[in-house]
C-alpha cells in the first residue's frame, strides 16, 4: 500500500515532534518543515497528501503560505489543515476563505488531530464525485436540486429559494466548515450586498422549518456553519 504523507509546517519543535509522533503511530508518513519557506520547498519536491500548517510562523506566516499554495495549480488540491491558537477566529476565517480545508485549535489531543486529518482525507477523496444536480440523501433528508425540493422523512418542507440554496450548499459537503462570507458567495454571487448577519437570520428560519432535521446545520462558534457529517 502507498503510504499517505503529511507535511507538518510548524516552527515550534516540541509541537512538531508531538504531531509527528502521533501521526506516525497512525501509520502516516511525516515530513517536517520549521518555516513556511522550507515548507514550500518540500511541497514542490514531495507533493504531500495533506499539509498541517501552523499559522504563527516566522517569516511568511501560515496565511501567506496558504495563499501561495491555493493559488498554484500544482498545489491547490492538497488539503490544508491549519493549526491555530485559541482566540484566532479571524485567522481561521481568513484561512478558510483562502481555501484551507479545516483547522485544529491548540492545544489539541492526538486523538482529535488524527480524527481531523483522516476526516479531511476521506472527504477530499469523495468530494469530486458530486455534481451540482445530484440528489442528496443525507440523514433523514432528500434534497432535489433540480426540483428545488427538500423532503424530511418523505415530507416536503417549504423553503424560500435562499434557504434552499444555503441548505444545498452546506449539505453537498458535510463536515466542512464554511464562513458566512463563503455562504453568501455561494448562494448569491460575490457582489451580493448581504451582511453576515442576514445569513444567521436565514439559518434560523431554515432550522425552524426543518424542525429536528435542522440540527444537521451546526453553528461553529466564531467561524460559521457546517452540515453534520454522516
Ligand atoms: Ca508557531
Amino acid at each position: 500500500m502507498v503510504r499517505t504523507n503529511i507535511l507538518v509546517i510548524e516552527d515550534e519543535e516540541d509541537i512538531r515532534e508531538l504531531v509527528k509522533y502521533n501521526l506516525q503511530r497512525e501509520n502516516f508518513g511525516v515530513l517536517e518543515a520549521g518555516s513556511g519557506e522550507e515548507g514550500l520547498k518540500l511541497v514542490e519536491r514531495t507533493a504531500p497528501d495533506l499539509i498541517l500548517l501552523d499559522l504563527m510562523l516566522p517569516g511568511k506566516d501560515g496565511l501567506e503560505i496558504c495563499r501561495i499554495l491555493k493559488r498554484n495549480d500544482r498545489t491547490q488540491n492538497i488539503p490544508i489543515v491549519m493549526m491555530t491558537a485559541r482566540g484566532e477566529e479571524n485567522d481561521i476565517i481568513m484561512g478558510l476563505e483562502l481555501g484551507a480545508e479545516d483547522y485544529v485549535v491548540k492545544p489539541f489531543s492526538p486523538k482529535v488531530l488524527g480524527a481531523r486529518v483522516k476526516a479531511v482525507l476521506r472527504r477530499n477523496a469523495s468530494a469530486p464525485e458530486l455534481s451540482p444536480d445530484d440528489v442528496l440523501k443525507i440523514h433523514d433528508m432528500v434534497i432535489h436540486p433540480g426540483r428545488h425540493e427538500v423532503l424530511v422523512k418523505d415530507k416536503a418542507v417549504d423553503l424560500t429559494a435562499t434557504e434552499f440554496r444555503i441548505l444545498h450548499f452546506l449539505a453537498r459537503r458535510p463536515g466542512w466548515v464554511f464562513t458566512r462570507y463563503q455562504i453568501v458567495n455561494a448562494v448569491h454571487g460575490e457582489d451580493y450586498p448581504v451582511t453576515e448577519r442576514s445569513i444567521d437570520v436565514q439559518v434560523v428560519g431554515l432550522r425552524r422549518k426543518l424542525r429536528r432535521a435542522g440540527n444537521c446545520i451546526e453553528t461553529v462558534r466564531g467561524i460559521g456553519y457546517r452540515f453534520r457529517d454522516k
